[in-house]
Formats: C-alpha cells, structure tokens, sequence
C-alpha cells in the first residue's frame, strides 16, 4: 500500500522504515525491506506493525546504501511473511501497489514457461517474469520493460536487482509515484509524504510512466517508451 526505493550515501535501512512510517496511514498488514549491499541482494519481511520489522532488523541487520521498501494491504494471497513484499526470484525484488488484474493468466504462461510460484500474490508474477526475461538474455532494464508489457491493471511498481547497487527502475500506471531528487542521491516513493524527510525537490510520474533511477538522476519514459521530460517542482509540506 506504500512504497518507497532509496538509492543513497549511507545506510538504508533505517531511512526505508522511517519513509514505511509516514506511509501507515494508508492502512497495512505487513512490511519489508530489501536492500543491495556490495551487490548481494537481501530483504526482510515482517507480518502486523512496522515495530515487527524494525524489531526484527535489531537482530537481522540489512546493510546496504541502495533499497526499497513497502508496506502491504493484502488482495491477493493472505497477510503472512510469505506473502510480503520484497517479492523476490533470482537477482530480481520487486514492491508494489495495486493489483496485476492479469495475474492468472501470467501464472499460467509461467507455469508453461515451467516455472511456479511460491506465493499467492499477484505481485510474485511481476518478479517471476522479470527474472525470467533475464534468464533469456535481457538486462534489468530491458527485462523491467518487456515484463512491464505484459501487467494490466492498476499499479506502482519498483524494482531492485542482485549486482546493480546503483539502479531502481520505477514504473506508474493508475497509482502515484514520485521521484525525489538528492545531492548526488535519488528516492522515490508513493507520495512527498513519504520522501519530506530527505528531499523536497519532486518530480511526479504521469500516468503509463516508467523510469531508470540511478544516483546520477532519473531517466523517464512515456507509456510508448519515449524519453519524456516531466517538471521537477519543491513540495513544502512545512517540515
Ligand atoms: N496486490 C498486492 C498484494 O496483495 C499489493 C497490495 C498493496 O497495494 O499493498 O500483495
């Protein structure tokens, strides 16, 4: 129901879970985290209060600069640790809000492909098909892109990759997504709520948007794959 990606200078975990914080009034049932750290990619996950999760990360540390974060309100699949996000397979870890209306017929072009889940989400086929484009020869962001051809429905997506400490891809259609922008840092989040406490400088996805987000900036797409230029403005949410 929440989503955040940071992509920073230090220590992320603790910045993932503050952004998760401002982003409970949206309402969840469990939260996670992944993060890359000197290119392994490794997530935590917890079921109920954010406390849970930050409990956890106490005995379980994440270290890593670069990572993402969400905060779940169940539709498909049931609130357990299986079902939170970071969904993940392979190199590839993918948050998201909103439903992939499209999700069954997805399990079932997998399931030929020969691959299963291991959750009930939809959001599982989202990580699934990315992988398995890669496995065929694409890169993340080519890989990000052909999966991102095949979801219908409504939804904010972010993706973060196994060996690519330096890169989110972020994806909007029918659920807001904002990027923010850093001194030599990138964020992006479901809203400036989210992003107030470490940039006011926001530029907002329109709708059918894609983006390749690295520390150096963000490069962002229309819906038909052209660079699209959109309006960075300063958001005053009187912090
Ligand atoms: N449909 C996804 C799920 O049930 C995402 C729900 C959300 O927006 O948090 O896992």
């Amino acid at each position: 129901c929440g989503i955040i990606g940071v992509l920073g200078k230090h220590e992320v975990s603790p910045w993932l879970v503050e952004s998760l914080k401002r982003l409970e009034y949206r309402g969840y049932d469990s939260a996670g985290i992944a993060t890359v750290n000197e290119g392994k990619l490794d997530r935590r996950r917890a079921v109920g209060k954010l406390w849970n999760l930050s409990d956890l990360l106490v005995h379980e540390p994440l270290p890593g600069k670069s990572g993402i974060g969400h905060t779940r309100w169940a539709t498909h699949g049931a609130a357990t640790e299986g079902n939170a996000h970071p969904h993940r397979s392979g190199p590839v870890a993918v948050v998201h809000n909103g439903i992939i209306e499209n999700f069954r017929e997805l399990r079932a072009e997998l399931a030929e492909a020969g691959i299963t889940p291991e959750t009930q989400t939809d959001t599982e086929t989202v990580a699934l098909l990315t992988r398995m484009f890669m496995d065929r020869g694409m890169d993340a962001r080519e890989a990000a892109v052909a999966t991102l051809g095949k979801l219908e429905g409504a939804f904010a997506l972010l993706w973060l990759f196994d060996g690519e400490d330096d890169l989110l891809i972020a994806a909007r259609k029918g659920s807001p997504l904002a990027i923010g922008h850093g001194d030599g840092e990138m964020f992006v989040g479901s809203d400036a709520i989210a992003l107030a406490p470490m940039t006011d400088r926001i530029t907002y996805l329109e709708e059918g948007d894609y983006a390749f987000v690295t520390r150096a900036g963000a490069e962002i797409f229309d819906a038909a794959g052209r660079r699209a230029n959109r309006d960075e403005s300063r958001i005053d949410l009187g912090q």
